[in-house]
């Protein structure tokens, strides 16, 4: 029994159409860009491999270049959709490239008579976008079980099979007897159906992870301001005191509450106080190193978590959140407040992250009555420092 080329890429058809309109309600559902970029390559196959049916008809002309762009620019796709797994893009330029080159070679070798027109270039780019498919899925950092390395390998095995298909076409031509047993339109038929089933199942888990990383950043994340919201900074602080508590390193900790806020509020308005709470996350992220923790700890007040921070040191990290907010340009119609900090540190950690918040806020309420604006220690709470000597 010998298999047509012509049923194999009709069963194809069918089975791309069907995983197509899977992965388009997926889309919609999830908006998950590789679920999205999936959707595009199985249209293009599937639009591809139709235009194949073609051959042999009078539309052969049209119909064969046609097959080969999009088939060529499906295995593209697919690329693009792994590097997005990796929060990478590919450039439009890096996606037309390949079919654009594809299409000049299908053009040019007869392709009214000869179906494998262009057939060298086409199975030179096939190979290519699968490979680098392949090479992106393998350094997906995921959080789910290794289900893209599993990918990887499938569309590696595929890339192999391209390669196979292209060395025996350019060695011993597409009407040899190897070519047609092992790389023909039927059998290379049969093994892109076996695969686009594998890759669709493993790749509902990979948007499921994408998804599942969008939520846990919405969940980790307050909204307004992108800080850590009160809980995660509270666990993660956690965990980073006891690791610097086992070395004998120290930390402090900053309590900042923006003054008299209601009336920038009910003067300025909500979305003028928006801007405020905004303005001062970024001052606060401009001021401090990439491993100390901010938090939004509740409607106008933050939270500082500083490792290996002295009290002097934290100190004038809050003096510098201040200048920054005070030469900060000021948008139309917005007002900035003027902050107060309550600080305290521990050298080396011997409290608890709960009491040093304390400390902090006891501190923080001598700042707000000895008159604002003011930055004061744990070690003086009768003494401050302006916070902000620009506009005291
Ligand atoms: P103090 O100097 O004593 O801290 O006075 P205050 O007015 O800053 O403090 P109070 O606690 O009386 O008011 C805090 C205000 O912060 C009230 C609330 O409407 C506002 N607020 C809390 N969260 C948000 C927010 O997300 N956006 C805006 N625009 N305002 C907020
Ligand atoms: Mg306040
Ligand atoms: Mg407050």
């Amino acid at each position: 029994m010998v298999l047509d080329a012509f049923s194999v890429r009709v069963a194809l058809g069918v089975v791309t159409l069907t995983l197509f309109v899977l992965f388009c309600t997926s889309y919609r559902r999830t908006r998950s860009p590789y679920a999205g970029w999936w959707s595009v390559a199985l249209l293009q196959f599937m639009m591809g491999n139709s235009a194949f049916l073609l051959n042999g008809t009078p539309f052969q002309l049209w119909a064969n270049p046609t097959g080969n762009v999009l088939v060529v620019a499906g295995a593209f796709s697919v690329w693009a959709g792994a590097r997005t797994l990796r929060d990478m893009k590919a450039a439009p330029w890096q996606l037309a490239v390949a079919p654009v080159i594809t299409a000049g070679a299908s053009v040019l070798e007869n392709p009214a008579s000869n179906v494998w027109s262009g057939g060298f270039v086409y199975l030179a780019m096939m190979t290519l976008g699968i490979a680098l498919a392949a090479r992106d899925l393998w350094f997906i950092k995921a959080t789910h079980a290794q289900v893209h390395k599993a990918l990887s390998v499938a569309a590696g095995l595929l890339a192999v099979y391209y390669l196979g298909r292209w060395v025996v076409y350019a060695v011993e031509g597409p009407g040899s007897a190897t070519f047609r047993t092992y790389f023909g339109p039927a059998p290379s038929g049969l093994v892109s159906l076996v695969l686009l089933v594998t890759v669709s199942f493993s790749m509902t888990a990979l948007s499921s992870d994408q998804l599942i990383k969008g939520l846990r950043e919405r969940a980790t994340r307050d909204h307004l301001t992108g800080l850590l919201n009160r809980g995660t900074f509270l666990d993660l602080a956690t965990t980073e005191l006891n690791r610097l508590r086992s070395t004998d390193s120290g930390a402090a900790v900053v309590l900042a509450d923006l003054d008299h806020f209601k009336t920038v509020n009910d003067e300025h308005g909500h979305r003028a106080g928006d801007s405020a709470l905004k303005a001062f996350a970024e001052a606060c992220t401009a001021s401090v190193r990439s491993t100390d923790l901010i938090g939004r700890y509740g409607g106008e007040e933050f939270i500082l978590f500083l490792p290996g921070a002295t009290q002097e040191r934290a100190e004038s990290i809050a003096t510098e959140i201040s200048r920054r907010m005070a030469s900060t340009d000021v948008p139309e119609g917005v007002f900035f407040p003027t902050i107060s900090y309550g600080v305290t540190s521990s050298f080396p950690a011997d409290q608890d992250l709960h009491s040093m918040i304390e400390a902090a806020d006891a501190a923080l309420y001598s700042a707000k009555s000895q008159g604002r604006n003011r930055i004061v220690g744990t070690d003086r709470l009768g003494a401050a420092i302006i916070a902000d000597g620009a506009r005291s």
